[in-house]
């Protein structure tokens, strides 16, 4: 018996210690609740060095200024740096104060430093045009390659993040004043026909020895294949002059031909001056019977310094020594 009652003392005991916390739990959370409702954190702000006032909810102001920075307002905006940050300082302070958490905002706004992010359509590097989107920089070197404008492999585009928006082109603008048409090239097709054994035509004309020399080739067949021309050996440099008046139609290097001038005479007849070491005469350019227009070279599929002298109607190579040397 002696024992049980040293045991229910124990328990009483207990129970009462645990009523006492329970009590001054209670008492503490009632007072908590009490100063919660009759005071709040309030945190003072200072930006750039000087209080703006008093924020009543600091996580969502600086979440504000967060989404501010990340996106900014208005188009084409890549984010806003706000080179300083507001400094909160926690005070408690009686209800009623006031607080001004939209005009911090706007004064943090109004530091923020805008950065854009669009695109420029580049030519050799150079930057061209803007355009908002990587997109609309690509449709627009698509079509001038669909067009096979000359430049289109120096055409390019690149990302820029600028505080200064520039003013956008449109595609169609971009392509018509970047569109260069390609030159088409001329192509002069020597026909290798060849009047052999033919008779003499009348050229219409009188024509005047180009170059003096040494025949070293005469017109017709031969083992390496048909000679289309008269071939005049003479030194390197010899001025050689226009067999006739007429306008030149061709200047410049041509295959096998090597430095070449085709004058044309009219009515289809053509002189052609081969292997040429520098080229006078331009094309277009009028020239007079006797007039330089080339210099004797070894230029083109060539063994030594001559002249190859070729006499064409409507294409058919004649035979020169029906007409000179
Ligand atoms: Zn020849």
């Amino acid at each position: 018996m002696f024992e049980i009652n040293i045991v229910k003392k124990v328990l009483i005991h207990i129970r009462t210690s645990i009523k006492i916390i329970a009590l001054f739990a209670i008492a503490a959370i009632m007072i908590s609740g009490l100063v919660a409702f009759a005071y709040k954190p309030i945190y003072s702000v200072t930006f750039q060095g000087q209080h703006i006032g008093y924020s009543e909810n600091k996580s969502e102001l600086q979440k504000k200024i967060n989404e501010y920075m990340e996106t900014g307002e208005g188009e084409y905006i890549a984010f806003v740096d706000i080179p300083e940050l507001p400094q909160y300082e926690l005070c408690m302070l009686k209800k009623g104060i006031v607080t001004n958490d939209d005009e911090i905002f706007e004064k943090v706004k109004a530091t923020g430093v805008p950065y854009y992010e669009y695109y420029a359509v580049t030519l050799d590097g150079e930057e061209k045009y803007y355009v908002p989107t990587a997109e609309v920089a690509e449709q627009a070197i698509q079509q001038l390659k669909d067009k096979n404008s000359t430049n289109k492999d120096k055409l390019g585009f690149i990302k820029k993040y600028l505080t200064e928006l520039k003013e956008f082109t449109d595609v169609e603008t971009i392509v018509s004043e970047l569109y260069v048409k390609p030159v088409e090239k001329k192509v002069v097709a020597i026909s290798t026909a060849m009047n052999v054994g033919g008779p003499k035509i009348d050229l219409g004309i009188s024509l005047t020895t180009p170059v003096s020399g040494i025949i070293s080739s005469r017109f017709g067949g031969r083992a390496s294949g048909n000679h289309t021309g008269l071939d005049i050996a003479t030194s390197t440099g010899t001025p050689i002059s226009a067999a006739a008046g007429g306008v030149v139609t061709y200047s410049g290097t041509r295959g096998t031909y090597g430095k070449l001038i085709i004058i044309s005479h009219g009515n289809g007849i053509e002189t052609y001056y081969a292997h040429c070491n520098a080229l006078y005469a331009e094309v277009g350019q009028t020239v007079a019977a006797g007039e330089v227009i080339a210099e004797v070279g070894s230029t083109g599929k060539s063994t030594g310094p001559h002249l190859h002298l070729e006499i064409r109607v409507n294409g058919v190579a004649q035979n020169p020594q029906n007409y000179l040397y």
